[in-house]
């Protein structure tokens, strides 16, 4: 094999999925060379989940300008931000549209305790594999989607008399699309505890 098929191999790792702030160059390679490797078994689908979920710095291969893994645009966007499962619902005493769920978040938890998570989404049942915007995670506030203006931080709220701690993000909080008020569901191969995909899975080239 030539070093040039090798070079190929390495630069479609990050595909178009940066944007230099030097040089405007797209093409990065992680600085952790494990994650180049072994990459032959894995779907396309697979590849750019696992490329996500990365967790190293990367760097600009035209001008050698380090990303570090914090400024990664998916990883900034989605801080605080985990693929989770709801293990129990019941309603809010008194709130008959109010939904208090029990929320398993993966290893985000250290204590390995579920979060309560407050919904006004009927819809939401248990057993459902959810993205929830954990405290401290900036999400739209919703109109102009102009930087930093319609933005929110996701804080600790009483909701209905009940501590809410996160919202279920629909498709416009995980700026994949407009669609409001409807918890978007995540495929079982997502696993929990892990930031969404940028894109919505069954999307990702
Ligand atoms: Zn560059």
């Amino acid at each position: 094999m030539s070093d040039s098929e090798n070079d190929d191999e390495e630069t479609d790792f990050y595909a178009n999925m940066i944007t230099c702030e030097d040089c405007e160059g797209n093409e990065f390679i992680p600085d952790d060379d494990e994650l180049a490797d072994d990459e032959t078994e894995l779907t396309n689908e697979e590849k750019k989940i696992r490329a996500y979920k990365t967790t190293c710095s990367a760097t600009c291969i035209s001008c050698g300008e380090s990303v570090e893994y914090d400024n990664l645009p998916w990883v900034k966007m989605y801080a605080n931000y985990c693929v989770c499962l709801v293990i129990a619902t019941e309603t809010v005493k008194g709130k008959n549209k109010l939904k208090q769920c029990k929320v398993d978040i993966g290893s985000n938890d250290d204590e390995e305790e579920p979060i309560t998570v407050i919904t006004n989404d009927k819809n939401v049942r248990e057993g459902d594999r959810l993205v929830v915007a954990m405290i401290g995670a900036v999400v739209p506030a919703g109109g102009a989607e102009e930087e930093g203006e319609n933005e929110m931080t996701i804080q600790k709220t009483n909701v209905g008399g009940v501590t809410s701690h996160g919202m279920f993000c629909d498709e416009s909080m995980l700026r994949w699309g407009n669609t409001k008020n409807k918890a978007i569901r995540m495929p079982e191969n997502i696993e929990l505890g892990s930031r969404p995909t940028r894109l919505p899975p069954n999307t990702i080239k």
